[in-house]
């Protein structure tokens, strides 16, 4: 990306981005971070944690991280106390964490999978946003991250897709909870080849046919999401709110 071409729409505000140390989310802080937001991030482990405050303070963001595991509630706690005490408010929240721990069929999966899929996916968004909100300024912004997987739940990914449809479901609803207050909005990315997708992107069969079925004929980066998050969070889309964006080269997902 071209440093220069980007803009500072940022400047003085904190953001939270949940489980932020690789892939979408870290590209989102890195994002954020490079247009002047303080970004706190956060992910289970500590080691990934340090490595990537690391990378983005040598980029010369201004960034705090710390061990969240969305699940765990006192670290949830946690991560908006610390931000707040640290930081003293909090103007944007991206909903980035999400497990995808079967491939099951949905009538054959068992009920161990289907509430790891719904808690992450969904319920601890939830929790953490009520520990957030006493702590959302005027103007702040909310951006869930989906899947294009939402639309039409693939084979193999049924019932984490059903997770991200619900995902829609709650951006709309908290669009009218929050308003006029927060704005609260999604991004459901196309298929990118990071470490949550690589069973599917290292596959080269699969591959090509994935990025054969984009207008633009490849698969998303990191960077295309985080642009498209950049833009709803920030006040260039300050009449946006209960919105998906789908960002997936054009790959068949709604009219
Ligand atoms: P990724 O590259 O595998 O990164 C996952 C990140 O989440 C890591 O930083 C990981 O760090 C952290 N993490 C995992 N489980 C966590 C938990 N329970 N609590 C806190 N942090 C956790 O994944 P990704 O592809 O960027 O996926 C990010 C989001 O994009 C997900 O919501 C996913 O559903 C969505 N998405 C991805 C694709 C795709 O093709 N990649 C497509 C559509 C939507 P630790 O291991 O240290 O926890």
């Amino acid at each position: 990306m071209d440093k220069s071409k980007i803009g500072r729409r940022f400047e003085g505000k904190v953001a939270i981005v949940t489980a932020s140390t690789q892939g979408i989310g870290f590209s989102i802080a890195h994002r954020l971070g490079l247009e002047g937001a303080s970004v706190v991030i956060s992910s289970r482990r500590q080691n990934n944690v340090d490595e990537a405050v690391k990378k983005l303070k040598a980029e010369g963001i201004e960034v705090f991280g710390l061990v969240c595991h969305v699940s765990n509630a006192q670290q949830r706690k946690n991560l908006i106390d610390q931000t707040v005490q640290k930081y003293g408010k909090i103007d944007v929240v991206v909903s980035n964490a999400a497990a995808n721990p079967s491939v099951d069929a949905i009538l054959q999966m068992q009920e161990s999978a289907l509430d790891k899929l719904w808690e992450i996916n969904v319920k601890t968004s939830i929790l953490l946003l009520q520990d957030a909100s006493q702590h959302l300024t005027k103007g702040s912004s909310i951006v869930f991250i989906s899947s294009i997987s939402a639309f039409q739940p693939p084979a193999g990914l049924a019932m984490y897709g059903v997770t991200k449809t619900a995902l829609l479901g709650l951006t709309k609803a908290l669009a009218t909870e929050l308003a006029p207050h927060t704005r609260v909005n999604c991004v459901a990315p196309g298929f990118v080849p990071t470490h949550f997708a690589s069973y599917i992107t290292n596959n080269e069969t699969i591959r090509k046919s994935l990025e054969e079925q984009t207008s633009l004929k490849r698969l998303g980066t990191t960077e295309d999401m985080a642009a498209a998050t950049a833009f709803l969070a920030s006040d260039d889309a300050s009449y946006i709110t209960g919105e998906t964006i789908v960002v997936a080269g054009g790959a068949s997902s709604r009219l």
